[in-house]
């Protein structure tokens, strides 16, 4: 019989997802009145400028997030795959492509009155996680008939030197040219160093929200993370999302001075490298709880952590942000953070998702477990799977490794 488990749920949850319903009104509000200027942007884009700008920012990753969690992506992406969009890449892309083809949105089932995303003014990308995200919103800027302009970036990038950032900063710079053709407000960089003091705020609380994983018991989970980073991901810039997480690390402070862990009896601490298995959440949340193992932390809801945004040098420092990124980076840099990871979470191993349609967010297929084994002594476990294309996983396979993984550490302990 299957272990009945208890995940501690954080009240102050219900404060993000006030905080996320707000969002998506105000969103479609604006694109129904005509009254303010939508821009569709990059999860890792240069939101800042666009605040500073006037314009409503939308995030469509996010909403293919929500087509995995609400697991309408698998039937959504054949549609796109029909007119051309390979099932190989980017099931956020496709997944996506394929809900506007077919004229579905999860919006649209959760917020009552919104029928999907809201209509773009300008699409902006930031190709410093993947060169799809530029074909992805080309297609929209096609399909809307409005601009699409966006910043080259490097990538494997294992120092980040000054001819990176003078070649990134420049381009945002150039950035604004056409994004005054589209907005009705004029460039000020006064408000530029508003907005990115704003964001690295967020960023700040961001970082305080997740490092409290830290703590053994752990009052957080990987799981819970991916949907509380919703603030940092679409809010970054606005004083709300600042306001969300003071209220959530109230939450979890409490939970630490009292002890308390997010599982019931955590024996376990693992780190999550990749994407998460987004139709998968929280089967995966329940399964790691009854094995009492608490999947902490990872590499990608700290993707939203950009300790280097400074409001007095607001391009260069962007630029910085925004190229120090873990996906950004070559291997040598990835593992030197991981294993300062590993350790500053007390983690007992490691777990890397190798998600079929996100190379660029895979990190487990170039001999990198086992060079992390050999430098940490900690085993790894690889889990094949996808973010949003369920065809590509399989659950009992996923869990008898899981479950022989966590019997390999319990000898470990002895
Ligand atoms: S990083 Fe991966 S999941 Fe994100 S847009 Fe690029 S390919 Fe898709």
């Amino acid at each position: 019989m299957e272990k009945k488990v208890a995940i501690k749920k954080l009240k102050s949850a219900a404060v993000s997802g006030k905080f996320m319903a707000d969002y998506y009104y105000e969103l479609d509000a604006a694109a129904k009145s005509g009254e303010k200027k939508i821009a569709w942007c990059t999860s890792v884009g240069p939101a800042e400028i666009l605040r500073a700008m006037g314009f409503l920012v939308y995030f469509p990753e996010t909403h293919s997030a929500m087509l995995g969690a609400t697991r309408m992506a698998t039937d959504l992406i054949p549609k796109a795959n029909a007119i051309g969009y390979s099932p190989d890449i980017c099931s956020y892309l496709t997944a996506d492509v394929g809900a506007y083809l077919e004229g579905v949105s999860p919006l649209a089932k959760v917020f009552k009155g919104i029928e999907g995303p809201p209509k773009p003014d300008v699409l902006v990308f930031n190709t410093n996680q993947c060169r799809d995200v530029q074909d992805w919103f080309k297609y929209y800027g096609k399909e809307y008939g409005v601009p699409v302009v966006g910043i080259h970036s490097y990538v494997g990038v294992e120092a980040v030197t000054s001819s990176y950032l003078v070649s990134i900063a420049r381009q945002m710079e150039e950035l604004v040219k056409p994004l005054e053709a589209v907005s009705s407000e004029k460039f000020d960089l006064d408000r530029l160093k508003e907005a990115v003091a704003l964001s690295r705020e967020c960023s700040d609380l961001w970082k305080e929200v997740l490092d409290t994983a830290a703590a053994v018991p752990s009052p957080l989970t990987f799981f819970d993370g991916t949907t509380l980073m919703g603030p940092a991901v679409v809010g970054r810039g606005t004083p709300e999302a600042n306001d969300c997480y003071r209220t959530l690390l109230q939450e979890l402070k409490e939970r630490c001075d009292n002890r308390e862990g997010a599982i019931e009896d955590e024996q376990y601490r693992l780190y999550w490298d990749g994407m998460p298995v987004w139709g998968r959440l929280s089967v995966h949340a329940k399964m790691f709880a009854a094995l009492n193992t608490n999947v902490l932390a990872s590499t990608y809801c700290n993707s939203w952590i950009f300790s280097a945004l400074d409001p007095q040098d607001p391009f260069e420092s962007m630029a910085r942000a925004y190229t120090e990124l873990f996906i950004v980076r070559g291997d040598d840099y990835k593992e030197d953070y991981i294993g300062r990871m590993l350790d500053f979470f007390k983690c007992d191993g490691i777990i890397y998702h190798d998600a079929k349609t996100c190379p660029n967010n895979s990190n487990c297929r170039y001999g990198m477990p086992q060079r992390m084994e050999k430098k940490t002594g900690l085993p790894s476990l690889m889990i094949n799977g996808d973010l949003n294309d369920l065809r590509l996983i399989s659950d009992e396979q996923t869990k008898t490794n899981v479950e022989a993984f966590i019997e390999q550490l319990e000898e470990r302990k002895g």
